[in-house]
């Protein structure tokens, strides 16, 4: 039985997936006619210029590696919620990296970059900041503002 949250997750899949296959193709998945999965035994059609049907779709390597991804992220993300542990090794705090590598960056702002609860960038930069991958320095209204040292 799929909840709620399940559904919404495969629906962000399928939107990742429909852009990544425009990128590659250059064709909107939307305006492709219809093709049958390429799974072996199902007939199912696609949607679009999709290879396989919603159900198979996790067979294309790098839809698979994508959700497992993203099901990492989200594990880390319920970690953060509920245990306030966050590992300055893992795929939240590598995002925070990589936001910085083009500057400072005030903690508000990265919450809002990484689609995160404030309080989750709080910790990913403060288990950072313990790894001294970071520094945090307040700016002139008391906001820290993280960046690489
Ligand atoms: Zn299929």
């Amino acid at each position: 039985m799929e909840d709620g949250g399940t559904r919404k997750r495969q629906r962000r899949t399928h939107r990742i997936v429909d852009r990544l296959i425009t990128e590659d193709t250059g064709v909107r998945p939307t305006s492709a006619g219809p093709r049958v999965c390429e799974s072996t035994g199902c007939h199912e059609s696609t949607r679009g210029v999709k290879p396989y049907c919603p159900l198979h779709v996790a067979q294309m390597p790098y839809v698979a590696r994508i959700i497992a991804r993203q099901n990492s992220r989200e594990h880390e993300l319920s970690c953060a919620d509920n245990s306030r542990t966050i590992s300055h090794n893992g795929i939240l705090a590598a995002e925070f990296l990589r936001w910085l590598r083009s500057g400072a960056v005030s903690i508000p702002r990265m919450a809002r970059n990484m689609s995160v609860d404030i309080n989750v960038a709080v910790h990913i930069a403060n288990a950072l900041k313990r790894a001294r991958k970071i520094r945090l320095t307040p700016n002139t209204r008391g906001v820290d503002v993280a960046e690489l040292r």
